[in-house]
């Protein structure tokens, strides 16, 4: 049988002949349409000098065409169910190795090194399960693992807000934290239609690259993080507010938040989702000077 496994016709087929019922809690939603799939490879570059990994295989509609293309393919399927059914549906591929594992819980750079046999730069391509886009992308940004790009689709939704600049609706310490590493592209989107189940959004790809140094420099990345969250944590309150709200308000943290401000030349008054990253940077930096 040689249609792809996205066909939907052959999809079905796949499900029927394995009595897989799809779980719902899990994200399964399989995209079953070939010309998405073949839009995703082409965005992403894939060719035999990258290695890539991806989350979440399913039934195996994209790591074929991923093993079609990459060097070699390492996949994280958390639902055991799905191990044999891979193991008939990719069975020509040679080139990938299928770990059941939820990716959340995976040493990266450990499992990279035990399973990649050549170096080559690494690229993660991924239908996300949606209900923890957020953890999966964190968890590769905050790994040691060089990841040179980062492929995903993602509700339509949460791609602007990766992709938002200061001053819009849509951004926020999730813009931040992801343009602190990445370049963000949204590289098109998708409508809800070709997925199973249907899913209630319309989805998007989002391509990170990745920056070879952060976009700004700080001296304390914990303390920037955590400045960015408290600025963003009452949405409609000012800057003043949510940092009295979270470093407290005693006069000792009131002086120092004062001084901190006024030397980075941002005005309080102003709400959080205007400032720019070097203006949280900026603030950050300044706020550790002054400790
Ligand atoms: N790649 C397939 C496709 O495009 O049709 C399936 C994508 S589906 C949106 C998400 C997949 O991620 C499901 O197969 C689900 O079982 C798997 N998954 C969910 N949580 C996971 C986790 N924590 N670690 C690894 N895989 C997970």
């Amino acid at each position: 049988d040689k249609r792809e496994i996205a066909v939907p016709a052959k999809t079905k087929e796949i499900l029927a002949r394995h009595g897989f019922t799809l779980k719902k809690s899990l994200g399964q939603n399989f995209l079953t349409e070939p010309n998405i799939l073949h839009k995703i490879v082409e965005v992403a570059d894939i060719t035999p000098a990258s290695n890539v990994i991806e989350v979440g295989p399913g039934i195996g509609a994209l790591t074929e065409h991923l093993a079609q293309n990459a060097a070699q393919v390492l996949a994280f399927e958390i639902d055991g169910r799905l191990l044999p059914i891979l193991a008939d549906t990719l069975q020509e591929y040679t080139n990938v190795m299928i770990r059941n594992q939820d990716v959340l819980q995976t040493d990266l750079v450990q499992i990279s090194q035990e399973n990649f046999t050549q170096q080559l730069p690494i690229k993660v391509v991924a239908n996300l399960p949606y209900y923890i886009t957020t953890p999966i992308m964190m968890h590769f940004l905050e790994s040691a693992l060089p990841v040179a790009e980062m492929i995903v689709m993602v509700q339509k939704e949460v791609a602007e807000r990766i992709n938002a600049e200061p001053g819009t609706k849509a951004y926020g310490s999730l813009s931040i934290a992801v343009q602190y590493y990445m370049e963000t592209e949204i590289s098109f989107i998708v409508p809800k239609t070709v997925f199973v189940p249907q899913p209630n959004v319309d989805s998007a790809i989002l391509k990170l690259t990745r920056r070879s140094y952060p976009k700004v420099r700080v001296s304390n990345e914990q303390a920037f993080f955590e400045l960015v969250k408290s600025a963003f944590q009452l949405r409609r309150k000012t800057l003043w507010n949510n940092l009295q709200h979270h470093y407290g308000k005693d006069p000792a943290m009131k002086s120092w938040l004062q001084t901190s401000l006024t030397q980075a030349g941002i005005d309080p008054s102003r709400r959080g989702e205007t400032l720019s990253l070097e203006e949280f940077a900026q603030l950050s930096n300044t706020m550790e000077e002054n400790k």
